[in-house]
């Protein structure tokens, strides 16, 4: 499966996810949005029938007559509840709601609710049933819904409310008592959170598991175009030298180019620089596998620098396309170390052709060798294109190239190998480089 398509699996599964995530979280919020508002009816009917029985009991004692008082038995004296319920159809619940609204309307002719009351009184029940929440009581017009009175003022705005049912307080439908929860977030959250939490935890690990998917197809969309890359690159550098042998051959099979002694010379250099960075690139790849797999080994033995110098300076002046300037200082003619010859010529070589690859038509290269106590110390330094200073800390990484308008040949694995190899030998490297100016890349080895 293409990582396109495997991208918009990702994202239709986490927009799922996110989304039946929401509707859960919506739909238990409503479950407890409705309780509230259950929990709310019993609250206000609670409050209501005490501030009742108060005004009842006031009534009773201001009248000192028992006779009157309307406690649930009817005027013939009998308990209400003495009515066989199934004839009424109705369930006790509502017959004592019936007989509230009867006490209410028969006392409100001579003392009139006081809402007040129900307010401290459901303040009182909401702190009992420990529910976190402002509140106000208001008395209702049923049709309408026009508030008559209101316990609170609500100027103070209100986001969010959770309103009772109506409690009516006639049987005519002229008044009804209702409760609102204000602003009851904390109490949502309180009866929420458990699942709140463990639904955003949920949330945000899709969420990042949908980061690392999408990042992991990012890189690896990368490596594939990389390693392409990379492919093509390395052909192109094999295929160079290959190309410079077979025209350099060619024309040696030519009796007029054989016969002539200087070209023939010539071409069989040219034919010898190509074979030898041939192999140089090739030993350059399998030796930095080898360092990756744990397997390179060092065959030291005594190598004279100066010696190994000199060598490829005949390799690099005959650079056809540039001219070339080698200069060199020894402080002395014979400069031996304990090292792997063939590998650090190969370090060397890979300096030098930067040199001229990363310079204009004309490059200057100093080359020295200075003899220290217990150690070497190589400087190549050039007058070519220089280094940017912010690239300059990442030119010795693997497959780091730094992109200065110049095309030139490469992968980006020269500096890294150098690296590898000087810091095998127990060795350091390092580089100071000025844009348009040139680059010094110095190299302290030690002596065995
Ligand atoms: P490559 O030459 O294949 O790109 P290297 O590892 O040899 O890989 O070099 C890494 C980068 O460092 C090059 O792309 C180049 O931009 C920069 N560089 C190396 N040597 C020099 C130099 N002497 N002058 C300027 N830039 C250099």
């Amino acid at each position: 499966m293409s990582t396109k398509n495997i991208s918009y699996i990702a994202i239709i599964s986490i927009m799922f996810i996110l989304l039946t995530q929401g509707y859960l979280v919506y739909d238990y919020f409503q479950t407890v949005r409705f309780a509230l508002i259950r929990e709310s009816d019993a609250i206000l009917k609670e409050a209501f029938r005490n501030e009742l029985n108060q005004r009842n009991t006031y009534y009773v004692n201001s009248m000192q007559q028992d006779s009157i008082k309307f406690d649930r038995n009817d005027a013939a004296g009998e308990n209400v509840m003495d009515f066989d319920m199934r004839k009424t159809g109705m369930d006790e619940e509502s017959i004592l709601n019936k007989l509230d609204i009867m006490l209410h309307v028969f006392l409100s002719e001579l003392i009139p609710i006081d809402i007040q009351k129900i307010d401290s009184v459901t303040g009182q029940i909401l702190i009992n049933r420990n529910i976190n929440s402002e509140y106000l009581i208001q008395l209702v017009n049923p049709k309408n819904n026009e508030v008559l009175a209101s316990s609170k003022d609500l100027s103070g705005g209100s986001f969010f409310v959770i309103p009772s049912q109506l409690y009516p307080l006639d049987f005519e439908e002229k008044e009804a008592l209702q409760l609102i929860l204000i602003n009851p977030f904390s109490e949502i959250m309180k009866r929420m959170g458990l699942m709140l939490f463990g639904s955003i935890i949920f949330s945000i690990i899709s969420l990042l598991a949908f980061r690392f998917l999408i990042q992991t197809l990012a890189k690896q969309k990368k490596l594939v175009k990389f390693k392409n890359e990379f492919l093509s690159n390395i052909a192109h550098e094999l295929k160079r030298p290959v190309a410079s042998l077979i025209v350099n051959l060619d024309c040696l099979k030519e009796p007029d180019f054989y016969n002539n002694e200087r070209m023939r010379e010539m071409m069989l250099n040219n034919s010898l620089n190509s074979l030898t960075e041939l192999n140089g690139t090739i030993s350059m790849i399998v030796g930095l596998a080898k360092v990756e797999e744990g397997l390179l080994v060092l065959n030291k033995l005594p190598v004279n620098l100066v010696k190994l110098i000199e060598d490829l300076k005949n390799r690099f002046v005959s650079s056809p396309a540039k001219r070339v300037t080698l200069n060199m200082h020894f402080d002395s003619p014979e400069v031996i170390i304990s090292a792997d010859g063939l590998m650090l010529t190969q370090c060397f070589a890979n300096l030098i052709d930067n040199s001229i690859k990363y310079s204009k038509q004309e490059v200057t290269i100093d080359i020295s060798v200075l003899v220290h106590a217990t150690t070497v110390e190589l400087n190549f330094k050039d007058t070519g294109i220089g280094i940017p200073a912010d690239k300059i800390d990442n030119i010795f990484e693997k497959y780091s190239r730094v992109d200065n308008n110049v095309k030139m040949n490469g992968f980006g694995i020269g500096l890294n190998y150098v690296k590898t190899i000087i810091e095998k030998h127990g060795g350091t490297i390092g580089v100071i480089s000025e844009l348009g100016v040139g680059s010094d890349f110095t190299i302290v080895l030690p002596k065995k």
